[in-house]
């Protein structure tokens, strides 16, 4: 067979998505790749029905519709406390994960730094190098996931071009304060870099904990590329709607990139989505009450079987952590990603392993989500609570 290029050796394919299809395989209940169980919101269901017959269905424009990038550059104009240009500012891509690739593609050339935490969402390791970029990773430290900001400047100091922030943050759940994100900001502007954010959970926070959208802070607009996607917020993973605000010069830059990756994001979706950005502020306390209970009942069900977790500030998963298992005999040797095909075939519930986000050598965390059904994770915990027999 001719050679391949040695890109696609240096990066394996989605642990997230691997364990989807292994799970359906098997036909475990599947809390490794997030996305719901329920239904979008009946207004965009009401709306994709009508658009089956009214249309468009050939291309958008290919940065987004007009109505759609308006729609938008009012929601998000509301968060970031600025007027946005739907224009100039905001282009329309195919989720939350092109809009990423974009953004890295945008700014990195290849050889060039990025300051990626760990735990991290596992495709920004394959944005990196994509782009030919080399990642420094600084960790986020549990319990809390904090950080150590001068490790974040050792990286800008060794010429980081950007640092990626996800924002609620996949998979450990740290919402970053005002405070952490003004030092990153501070730091951004110092060393005259990027801060990539990732803010596809932006509505998933909880209580007391706030979202700050970076590129709210001052004087920091000019430097920030907020990436996001209306996947969790309505419900619609598989429309794959999502977006990037960044000023001008660099949108521009963007918008080019986007173009030949893949021309543009389906227009038949954008124009049935329209309704949901035009929703009422109420909306999104009714999801963020609807994911606050979902997460309350779902760690609450842990504690009852005695699994121990962290709890996540924002975003619908939760880290579990499995190393008592790991002593066991009969687990002897065995990986995280072991133990994870383990339990979808012999507890029928299919997880993460935690070593697909972190740098470190960490094998004792798994990743769940919650965004299911009560009925659901009621039979997840009670599968879990024979899981948790074997420790007896
Ligand atoms: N963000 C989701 C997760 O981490 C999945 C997103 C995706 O697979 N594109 O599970």
């Amino acid at each position: 067979m001719p050679k391949l290029s040695d890109r696609v050796g240096t990066f394996t394919d989605s642990v997230i998505r691997r364990m989807t299809r292994i799970s359906d395989a098997c036909g475990a209940i599947n809390l490794s790749q997030g996305f719901p169980d329920f239904d979008p919101p009946r207004e965009l269901l009401d709306a994709l029905a009508d658009v089956a017959y009214h249309g468009p269905h050939q291309y958008s424009v290919t940065f987004g519709a007009e109505n759609f990038r308006e729609a938008l550059a009012r929601k998000a104009g509301l968060s970031l406390g600025r007027v946005l240009d739907p224009d100039k500012e905001i282009v329309v891509t195919c989720g939350g994960t092109e809009a990423m690739m974009c953004a890295v593609m945008t700014v990195c050339n290849p050889g060039d730094r990025i300051i990626v935490f760990s735990p991290f969402y596992e495709n920004y390791g394959a944005d990196a190098i994509l782009s030919g970029a080399d990642p420094i990773y600084v960790p986020l430290v549990p319990p809390h996931y904090d950080f150590d900001l001068g490790l974040v400047e050792d990286g800008f100091r060794q010429g980081a071009k950007a640092i990626i922030v996800c924002n609620p943050s996949n998979p450990c759940g740290k919402v970053f304060t005002r405070q952490e994100l003004t030092a990153i900001g501070d730091l951004a502007l110092k060393y005259d870099a990027f801060v990539i954010t990732d803010e596809v959970y932006e509505h998933l926070v909880y209580a007391p904990n706030v979202h700050v959208p970076a590129a709210s802070l001052p004087g920091l607009w000019e430097h920030v590329i907020t990436c996001n996607s209306l996947s969790k917020t309505y419900s619609i993973t598989g429309w794959r709607l999502g977006y990037l605000i960044a000023p001008e010069a660099v949108a521009e830059c963007a918008k080019k990139v986007h173009d030949f990756l893949t021309v543009g994001a389906p227009s038949p979706l954008q124009e049935a989505a329209v309704v949901g950005l035009n929703f009422p502020p109420s909306y999104y306390d009714g999801l963020q009450a609807l994911y606050t209970e979902k997460r309350d009942y779902f760690l609450a069900g842990l504690d009852r079987i005695g699994l121990k977790h962290n709890v996540p500030q924002g975003t619908y998963f939760v880290l579990v952590d499995i190393g008592d298992f790991l002593t066991l005999p009969q687990f002897r040797g065995y990986t995280d990603l072991a133990f994870c095909e383990w339990m979808i075939t012999n507890v029928g519930v299919a997880a993460v392993p935690g070593s697909s986000f972190f740098r470190e050598d960490v094998s004792d965390l798994i990743r769940l989500h919650f965004a299911r059904e009560k009925d659901t994770l009621d039979e997840v915990i009670d599968r879990l609570a024979k899981l948790m027999e074997l420790l007896k």
